[in-house]
């Protein structure tokens, strides 16, 4: 099969042709029909990311075909569509037992632990409990944004921050994760104030229903414009960048017993933000993560889909060939496109 395959962090990967992979028992093989570029996919190559041994085949976010079933798998034919959460459960730790596959003690999670989709094939383990089956309406390049940032935002909106209709939610950072969020919480019936740095950004912000943005290159003070705005601060608020800056502000942006979301990763310089913990204390805040979600929660999401509540397709960017999606991995960190930038051609 064809592949992209880095063989050092840091260094360009390359396009390369390697052996098709077998189904494990318990697996699938699935035939690749989209895989989004992530700044995770990025993160992992530049080395932030102890799970992945070298050398490896990034790519977490994918929808495509089954090629191949592995003799224990039950619920699974070949010829069918499907995705997967970016973060898959083993079956048989205790989170598992409890749902939580997404906090799983051993996760199976492709282009991190195992070899990922920037190819035409990738294995996907304990495939009873963790593919998803993909409705004929949704196509695969949006059924493949889905599988990181937007199932990782719904999580964040829906089952960590309990969003309910005319709550204030801030959103910092509009990108993949951010633009998501946005569009889930406005689903929600919530009022989103996003910030970005990025006039465009916030732009496409209003468009999927954000009632206010700030710019926060424009202000001194990018928590205060947002408790100005929500009249004494979200409900909610998420960091949907992953940085310092973003993570504090997020905090600061908050009403008394607010909830902040934590969604964007925090890596490298990132890794130990400043939190403002008396605050936290004295208004009783709550401080949770967004790490995925599982493949048994995905109904929800698809419904509202189905629907139209939710249009993911309009967050998918550029569509790109396997070949492009070199620069486009190594340019994450760059913030040029907007939206989710998607390969569709192996
Ligand atoms: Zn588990
Ligand atoms: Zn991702």
């Amino acid at each position: 099969m064809k592949a992209i395959l880095y063989e050092a962090f840091s260094q360009p990967p390359k396009l390369v042709t390697l052996p098709d992979p077998a189904p494990e028992p318990h697996g699938v093989v699935v035939r690749v029909g989209a895989t989004g570029v992530c700044r995770s996919d990025w993160h992992g190559w530049v080395g932030h990311d102890p799970d992945i041994a070298l050398p490896h085949v990034p790519g977490h976010e994918l929808a495509g075909t089954i090629e191949a079933v592995g003799r224990e798998v039950k619920r699974w034919t070949v010829g069918q569509r499907v995705t997967v959460p970016f973060v898959g459960g083993c079956g048989h730790c205790s989170e598992c037992h409890a749902g939580h596959q997404q906090v799983c003690d051993h996760q199976f999670q492709p282009g991190f632990t195992h070899w990922g989709s920037f190819a035409e094939f990738v294995s996907i383990h304990r495939a009873d409990l963790n593919l998803v089956a993909l409705p004929e309406s949704l196509d695969f390049a949006t059924a493949a944004s889905l599988g990181c940032r937007f199932v990782t935002s719904f999580r964040a909106v829906v089952d960590q921050g309990r969003v309910s209709a005319g709550e204030w939610v801030a959103v910092h950072g509009c990108g993949g994760v951010g633009l998501s969020a946005i569009m889930i919480a406005v689903a929600s019936g919530a009022n989103v104030v996003a910030v970005d740095i990025s006039d465009r950004a916030l732009g496409l912000a209003r468009e999927l229903g954000a009632a206010a943005v700030v710019n926060a290159r424009q202000v001194e003070d990018v928590a205060g414009a947002v408790r100005d705005v929500t009249r004494g601060g979200a409900h909610v608020s998420i960091d949907a960048l992953g940085s310092v800056v973003t993570c504090v502000n997020s905090i600061n942006s908050l009403r008394k017993r607010g909830r902040h979301i934590q969604v964007g990763l925090m890596a490298g310089d990132h890794s130990l933000p400043p939190v403002p913990m008396g605050r936290v204390i004295s208004h009783e805040l709550e401080i949770l993560g967004s790490h995925g979600m599982q493949a048994h929660r995905y109904g929800a999401m698809m419904a509202m889909i189905e629907t139209g509540t939710l249009k993911p397709e309009l967050l998918v960017g550029q569509r790109i060939t396997l070949e492009q999606s070199i620069d486009a991995l190594m340019g994450m960190d760059r913030f040029e496109g907007v939206g989710v930038t998607v390969v569709t051609k192996f």
